[in-house]
């Protein structure tokens, strides 16, 4: 069964102050949230602030990033067993805007998910398509390639355990969401990607998030699709009441799927 998993991405967004209200508020909230998982990802110099925050509630610690090697000199990286120091239990990677700002490739985005696998740390491994790429019909294309490139090597139980969030580029902090349709068409193909890679058992264990421009308003659409397993959120996440009004509908769907 795939439990619902909402994640928060709270980028370049917050001070030391604004984040511990924030994880204090998502925190109580979700006391009252069962059936749903859930993460918040600070900047990286808040994740203690915020794992302090969260100790004990039903809210699970993620970074932002990291980089492959364990340590040595990489002026101004953190590697994985540094964030497991911190407590986290996920840790995105292959956002878009690490994609398109700073250049990084499918290949680097897999051997961080080995890293971050390697030192126990949940993947949240991000794909999706350009405005451009969509327009030219070249979507699964494009998806299929970040498949192939970023999951490479992972074996069949490191597949399942991970998590895939599908995130159009054009539908990421511009208010246009992509139509349940449309989420659900990617999504469902992701699966069949991974089912013809692996195997049926594997794909439907794999949990694959929607994301871009989910608000407490259009995330139920979303979540009710059979091959939508969460959404990463990045502007809703940012205010408690809308981040938790997110799970909220996860949990009402009671959308455990398969
Ligand atoms: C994101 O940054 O991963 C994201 C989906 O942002 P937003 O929800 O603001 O579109």
């Amino acid at each position: 069964m795939r439990r619902p998993f909402i994640a928060g991405n709270w980028k370049m967004n917050t001070t030391r102050a604004t984040a511990a209200a924030l994880a204090e508020g998502v925190a109580k909230g979700a006391d009252a949230l069962d059936g749903v998982d859930l993460a918040v990802c600070p900047p990286s110099c808040y994740l203690e602030t915020v794992g302090r925050a969260i100790a004990g509630s039903k809210v699970a610690l993620g970074a932002q990033n990291m980089y492959h090697q364990p340590d040595g000199a990489f002026t101004g990286e953190l590697g994985a067993a540094m964030l497991r120091d911190l407590g986290c239990k996920y840790v995105i990677l292959g956002h878009s805007e690490r994609r398109h700002i700073f250049g990084e490739t499918d290949e680097l985005i897999n051997k961080k998910a080995h890293a971050a696998l390697a030192a126990g740390l949940t993947p949240i491994v991000c794909l999706g398509e350009l405005l451009a790429e969509r327009e030219a019909g070249k979507t699964m294309t494009i998806i299929k390639k970040q498949v192939d490139g970023s999951l490479a090597g992972l074996s069949p139980d490191q597949i399942a355990g991970i998590v895939i969030a599908y995130e159009p580029v054009w539908a990421i902090g511009t208010g246009k969401v992509a139509t349940p349709q449309q989420a659900e068409e990617v999504h469902s193909a992701l699966r069949k990607i991974v089912e013809d890679r692996y195997n049926g058992s594997i794909a439907n264990s794999l949990r694959i998030q929607y994301g871009g421009s989910v608000k407490p308003e259009n995330a139920a659409e979303l979540l009710d699709r059979p091959d939508i397993d969460g959404a990463l959120v990045g502007g809703a996440s940012l205010k408690a009441e809308h981040f938790l009004g997110i799970a909220e509908k996860a949990v009402k769907l009671g959308v455990e799927k398969l």
